[in-house]
């Protein structure tokens, strides 16, 4: 390692430009960018922003500086590039060597489920005995290892890292970083994985991040996992001890036997019996694992043990966005209470809000491992950096420290006393991050700043929605654009907050069929290019203030635009990009084939409007019955675009497939696709149908159950006759929040506590009834209309309708509440 390396790993690392506030501070000087090439971006084209913001030190890909590039970083005088063949293989190597400098216990978990819960609840029933550096959330990637090992300092005690890995030869460069010394397999799931050949493969390679492990604990009932140990690990690794444990009588270390929540673990040491906080097969599992590994490396008996599984708490892995009061956002986050996990939150605030004011409230951060003094320095530099408005902390070591934090920063000893010295309604049109310890009870907080909703709310996964944005992507390709379609409140999503995610993942366009919702995007801060599928003469003058883009589908309305256009003073160099719509078969909007020279006539005296993009739509691409009529659309629409090209002298962007033609028409994607349903969860082909994530889950609460005789009439109009007596339940949602008329009368079903209710009379303007006899139910359960369990799929083919009316028939008064799982 070069002299310039080893300084690299005193910076505080930087891959992603957006973890960088706008403001420079002291925290900028000290930091290094990697710029990492990824499938879908470049780091390098962030330098001069990064610069601009005070950061001095780029890692920068000989192959990325480009004669081009060389030059442009001749304008930052004061930065200092070093090269390197592979950004993240820099990365990767200085983390293996910052870990070589620690001579602690490093625990390195793997397994298909269960990483993340078993190293943040190891984490919390070590905490008496270590000082414990661990991976933020589930960082358990190629990139999120090595930032996760370079938070180790002389301080930490213990490290425990996951390592996560989706095809063959990723875990090697992981172990070469983990180096764990006690190792921890959780188990291995069926799922058939793309990445690898075979499944015992996949075994094989996760198995590759104990090889200098002194100790391995695993689970001897997942049999294929015992085999591939034996027959890897026994044979390489003459002196690795193996803790395994069952629960099934296999030959194991300890053997464990659950019984209600009790557990008996008999062991080398006796038999010792414990009450479980948790008791679903998973969670005794992960529980299980655990203790092992306590036992492993403590002496600890019965008691002491139980007294730290009391302590334990659920590991959530959302960070939740929640509507607060006057108009405020909350993200709530009080699953990670260390300095990376601030750090991840406050990163959301660039993600998500494009408010003005960012508060944050937060606790004292316990186990940092770091000097209080340097703790909350860094704090307070991550929040200067992050444009925080104003801070609020709560306890008595960040109020010892107050000294490193903005003057008009406001400090309480405990929770009790910020919520009744605090006047919280002072707050408002702010994005506020609360952020806790366990101990502080944070969620008093969240209660007295949340907005309450009515019972009926439609839950958006923002996870779910990245999810299937990559999947389509993955699918086109770096080379082709994509153009999202968020019209009609994006699908039923919530236009705003959908366009910020996307905004953030950087896609090409975005699409809507009105200028007012164009306008709404722009006030929200969405800055990518927009196109207006319908731009009605009365709006010209909105869609050139909002630098909304006109779709033109006439020849009346190009030419209304063009006069409009010229018309604008001050525009005599820059152009007006337009988008034209060619009609090939829809017989919608759009101009026909034999229009396109007079189109051609008409922008050459107009060179101001500029075509960015020329389109058409395929009347039948989810559907093999019309596959020869898209064929003839395509056909058709090449020539028109041929012609179009060859009028104008240059080339406009041209696209044609919708979701379900991106699917099943690969040859046809040309230079972009427009995006719609599938992002938001239904691929409409159905031939990669389990492909998409469901992204929307509506719910409704009971409000009422009674019993009713065989013979009564349950709603209007007596048409629910019950031939059985019957527990029936009304539930807060009715055919005006969207849950469609159609769907009464046992026609529809909904999801309650794990059972199908069947529908029971007429749906009513705002309640529905349903049977809950087969059910455990009582007022106030949620209920599920629908999501994971009943499909929108499922809903549409009942009432003879599509999944888009479903979606976009959600009215508006329904409150839109978006989450991410956090991994
Ligand atoms: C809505 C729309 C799409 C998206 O269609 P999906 O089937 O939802 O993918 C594409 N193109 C045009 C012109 C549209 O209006």
């Amino acid at each position: 390692m070069t002299t310039q390396e080893l300084q690299l790993d005193t910076l505080q690392w930087i891959t992603d430009s957006r973890q960088v506030g706008e403001h420079r501070t002291a925290l900028s000087g000290q930091s290094v960018f990697f710029a990492i090439r990824g499938e879908h971006h470049d780091g390098h084209e962030f330098i001069g922003e990064l610069y601009r913001k005070g950061i001095r030190y780029f890692v920068v890909e000989r192959s990325a500086l480009t004669s081009d590039r060389r030059t442009e970083l001749l304008n930052y005088p004061e930065a200092q590039f070093i090269e390197t063949d592979n950004s993240l293989h820099m990365v990767q190597a200085l983390a293996a060597e910052h870990r070589r400098q620690f001579r602690i216990p490093v625990i390195g978990i793997t397994g298909s489920n269960g990483k993340t819960i078993v190293k943040e609840w190891l984490a919390q029933l070590l905490s008496d005995d270590f000082e414990v550096a661990k991976s933020p959330k589930s960082y358990n990637s190629q990139l999120g290892v090595p930032l996760s090992v370079h938070q180790l300092n002389d301080s930490h005690t213990l490290g425990i890292f996951e390592a996560g890995i989706s095809r063959s030869h990723e875990m090697q460069a992981l172990e070469a970083i983990i180096r764990p010394t006690i190792g921890i397999f959780t188990n291995i799931g069926t799922a058939h994985d793309e990445g690898f050949r075979t499944y015992k493969q996949k075994i094989a390679e996760k198995l590759r991040l104990f090889i200098h492990a002194g100790t391995l604990i695993y689970c001897a009932d997942y049999v294929d996992i015992d085999e591939e140990v034996n027959m890897l690990l026994r044979a390489v690794n003459a002196h690795m001890r193996f803790i395994t444990w069952s629960m099934t009588g296999k030959e194991a270390v300890y053997q464990a036997s659950v019984q209600q929540d009790r557990l008996t673990l008999i062991g080398p040491n006796g038999a010792i019996t414990l009450t479980l906080p948790f008791t679903d097969p998973a969670s005794v599992e992960n529980l299980i694992h655990c203790l092992v590994t306590m036992l492993t490396l403590r002496t600890l008996d019965a008691d002491s043990l139980q007294n730290r599984l009391n302590r334990l708490r659920p590991v959530s892995m959302r960070l939740e966005l929640k509507e607060g009061i006057n108009n405020c956002v909350l993200i709530d986050d009080s699953y990670n209470n260390d300095v990376a996990g601030l750090q991840l939150a406050l990163s959301f605030f660039n993600q998500q809000s494009t408010r003005d004011g960012r508060v944050v409230i937060l606790s004292d951060v316990l186990q940092s491992g770091q000097p209080e003094s340097n703790l909350y320095e860094h704090v307070a530099s991550l929040l200067q950096a992050n444009n925080v408005r104003l801070f609020i902390g709560i306890g008595p070591k960040v109020s010892a420290n107050r000294r490193f934090f903005a003057d008009n920063s406001l400090f309480f000893e405990t929770t009790d006393q910020f919520l009744t010295l605090f006047q919280v309604s002072s707050l408002r049109d702010s994005t506020i991050l609360v952020k806790g310890a366990r101990p502080f009870s944070f969620e008093r907080i969240i209660n007295r700043l949340q907005r309450k909703v009515h019972g009926t709310l439609l839950e958006i996964n923002l996870d779910a929605l990245t999810h299937n944005l990559n999947y389509y992507r993955e699918k086109v390709g770096t080379e082709i654009k994509i153009m999202v379609m968020v019209k009609a409140f994006a699908y039923g999503s919530g236009s705003a907050e959908v366009a910020q995610l996307l905004q953030f993942h950087r896609v090409d366009y975005l699409a809507v069929a009105y200028a007012d919702e164009g306008v709404s995007l722009r006030q929200h801060g969405i800055e990518l290019p927009i196109m207006v599928m319908n731009p009605a003469p009365e709006t010209f003058a909105t869609l050139f203030e909002y630098k909304l883009e006109p779709e033109l589908y006439s020849m009346r309305l190009l030419r209304e635009w063009g006069s409009f256009m010229t018309s604008q003073p001050a525009q005599t160099e820059a152009t007006s990009p337009v988008h034209l719509k060619i009609d090939t078969g829809m017989h919608r909007l759009g101009f026909l084939e034999h229009e396109v020279p007079s189109v051609v006539d008409y922008l050459t005296t107009c060179p101001m409007l500029r075509v960015a993009t020329v389109f058409s739509h395929l009347v039948g691409a989810d559907e093999a019955l019309f596959n020869s009529f898209s064929q003839q659309q395509y056909d058709t629409f090449l020539r028109a675009t041929t012609e179009l090209e060859s009028g104008l002298g240059y080339r406009p962007t041209r696209h044609l497939l919708n979701s379900a033609g991106i699917v099943r028409f690969p040859d046809y994607r040309l230079d972009m696709v427009r995006l719609g349903i599938g992002l938001y969860g239904v691929e409409s082909s159905q031939i990669e149908k389990d492909a998409v994530r469901p992204v929307g889950t509506l719910h409704t609460v009971i409000s009422q159950i009674k019993t009713v005789p065989a013979g009564e009439s349950v709603g209007y109009s007596r048409r629910g006759v019950l031939d059985h007596e019957a527990r029936i339940a009304t539930l807060a949602i009715g055919y005006a929040d969207g849950y469609d008329r159609r769907l009464g009368n046992g026609v529809g079903h909904v999801w309650v506590n794990g059972t199908r209710c069947p529908t029971v009379g007429s749906i009513c303007m705002d309640m529905t009834m349903i049977d809950v006899t087969q059910a455990s139910a009582a007022e106030g359960d949620d209920v599920i209309i629908f999501g994971d369990e009943i499909r929108i799929t499922e809903l549409a083919q009942q009432i003879g309708t599509i999944p888009y009316e479903i979606l976009t028939g959600v009215s508006e008064r329904v409150k839109r509440v978006f989450f991410k799982e956090g991994n």
